[in-house]
C-alpha cells in the first residue's frame, strides 16, 4: 500500500543530511570543538538588524490575524508589493505584483514550476553539472526525467555541445543555478548570451518554448563585484526562483518567490499552472509572519564579512597546500578536486579526521568535494592542519 519511490525517498538521507547528521551525533560524542562540519549551507552569518527589527515591529504592532492568519494562496499583495518593487529597482524589468507566486523557499518554486510545466511522464529538465541534487527529487516527484550536462570543469561554465545534444523535443525547461551550489562560479553574460541563442534555436526548431529556471537562492551573494546578469533581462522566457534562505539566513523560516515575467510566452497559463501545481502540493499561503517581514526588508542585503574571510582563507590556503579548486565568485561553497581522484574516498578519509566534506557524486561530479565555508571561521583555522595532512596523505 505504500509508494515505493517515497518510502525510498524517506528512508535514505541525501549524502549532505547523512554526514550532517553524523556530525551532530559526532559532536555529542567528542564535543564540539573536535568535529569540523562542512557538510550543510546554513547560513553562519546572523539574519540582518532589519529582519529582526522587522518581526519585534509586526508581532508588536499588528493584528493577529495579519500576522499569523491565512493570507492569498499566492501570497499577500501588500508582500508581492514590495518584491515586485525590489526586482524592478534591480533590473531594467517592470514587474507587476500578480507576477510574483510566494513560495516556502526555493524548494517550493522549483517544485511548482517543474510541476507547472511536467505536460505528462516524457517531459525532461535539464541541468548543469555541478548541479544541486535535490533536482532529481523535484523533477521526478513532478513525473518528469531530468537530464545532466557533465560539468565543464576547466572554467564551471557550460558544455554548449553537450547541452545542444541534450535538447530534444520533450525539453521543456534548463535548470540554471547562478551563483553555484556546489561551484561558487557565476554564469557570464557571455555564457548566458549564447544559452539563450541555442534555446531560441532550439524552441523554432521543435515548435515550444523552452524556458530557462533560474534558481537563485544566492543572488546577492557575491564578492568582488562580479556581475550577475539578471537572466529575465538575456531571454525572455525565463521562470526565476528565488529564496530568502541564504541571502537573509532565513533557511528555517520557509519563504521564497516565484517570478513568471509578464513577456515570457504564455505567462498568464503558467502563472495560473505555477499556482495549480503549488496548490495540489499543499504549498499555498507561505508563511504569513515572514510574508510580511520580506514587504519590510525585501531590499535588505546580506553581510558578507564573514563568508568573504572565510572564503579567501580557505581559498589561499588549500590552494597553497597543492589543491585545486574552482575560484569562488559567490555562494558560500569551494569546489575542490579530491588529490586522490576520488571525491567519495576522500570524503571518507576526512571524515576518519572528522572533517565533514560532501563527496562530489550526488552533484554529479564524482572526482570533485565541496565545503561549505558557511562556518564559525575557528572551524576553518583548526580544519587547516587536517586538510594539510589530507592532501599529504594522498
Ligand atoms: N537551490 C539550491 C541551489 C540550493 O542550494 C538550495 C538550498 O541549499 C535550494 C535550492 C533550496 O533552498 P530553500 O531553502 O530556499 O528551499
Amino acid at each position: 500500500m505504500i509508494n515505493k519511490e517515497n518510502l525510498k525517498l524517506g528512508t535514505e538521507r541525501s549524502a549532505i543530511r547523512e554526514l550532517f547528521e553524523y556530525g551532530k551525533l559526532q559532536a555529542e560524542a567528542l564535543g564540539d570543538d573536535k568535529v569540523f562540519d562542512f557538510s550543510l549551507g546554513n547560513p553562519s552569518t546572523p539574519a540582518p538588524k532589519e529582519v529582526d527589527e522587522a518581526i519585534i515591529d509586526i508581532i508588536k504592532n499588528d493584528s493577529s490575524v495579519l500576522v499569523h492568519g491565512y493570507t492569498s494562496a499566492q501570497g499577500a499583495l501588500s508582500a508581492r508589493k514590495a518584491i515586485a518593487a525590489s526586482i524592478s529597482k534591480q533590473s531594467s524589468v517592470n514587474v507587476n505584483p500578480d507576477e510574483i507566486y510566494i513560495t516556502c523557499g526555493a524548494a517550493a518554486s522549483l517544485c511548482a514550476v517543474f510541476g507547472a510545466l511536467s505536460k505528462n511522464d516524457d517531459t525532461e529538465f535539464i541541468a548543469i553539472a555541478p548541479y544541486f541534487p535535490e533536482y532529481k527529487v523535484f523533477v521526478n516527484g513532478r513525473g518528469a526525467k531530468l537530464k545532466v550536462v557533465p560539468a565543464k570543469t576547466d572554467d564551471f561554465q557550460i558544455d554548449f555541445d553537450c547541452l545542444s545534444n541534450l535538447i530534444g523535443k520533450n525539453t521543456a525547461g534548463i535548470i540554471i543555478n547562478s551563483p553555484n551550489n556546489p561551484s561558487g562560479r557565476v554564469y557570464t553574460r557571455e555564457t548566458l548570451e549564447r544559452l539563450a541563442e541555442i534555446l531560441e534555436a532550439k524552441a523554432n526548431e521543435f515548435g515550444h518554448p523552452i524556458y530557462i529556471i533560474s534558481d537563485e537562492p544566492y543572488r546577492e551573494l557575491v564578492y568582488n563585484n562580479i556581475e550577475v546578469p539578471f537572466i529575465p533581462e538575456i531571454y525572455k522566457n525565463t521562470i526565476v526562483c528565488y529564496s530568502y534562505s541564504k541571502t537573509l539566513s532565513l533557511p528555517g523560516e520557509r519563504i521564497g518567490y516565484v517570478y513568471v515575467p509578464s513577456f515570457a510566452m504564455n505567462s498568464a497559463g503558467l502563472y495560473a499552472a505555477v499556482a495549480g501545481a503549488a496548490r495540489s502540493m499543499g504549498y499555498v499561503c507561505a508563511p504569513s509572519l515572514f510574508q510580511r517581514v520580506i514587504e519590510k526588508c525585501s531590499n535588505t542585503r546580506p553581510n558578507l564579512e564573514d563568508y568573504r574571510h572565510n572564503r579567501d582563507l580557505l581559498y589561499h590556503s588549500l590552494t597553497s597546500f597543492g589543491y585545486e579548486c574552482a575560484s569562488p565568485d559567490g555562494a558560500f561553497y569551494l569546489f575542490v578536486k579530491a588529490p586522490n581522484g576520488d571525491g567519495d574516498r576522500f570524503s571518507e578519509m576526512a571524515k576518519n579526521k572528522n572533517v565533514l566534506i560532501v563527496p562530489g557524486a550526488s552533484f554529479g561530479c564524482k572526482e570533485f568535494v565541496r565545503i561549505s565555508y558557511c562556518v564559525d571561521t575557528k572551524k576553518v583555522e583548526c580544519a587547516l592542519p587536517l586538510f594539510k595532512e589530507l592532501i599529504e596523505e594522498c
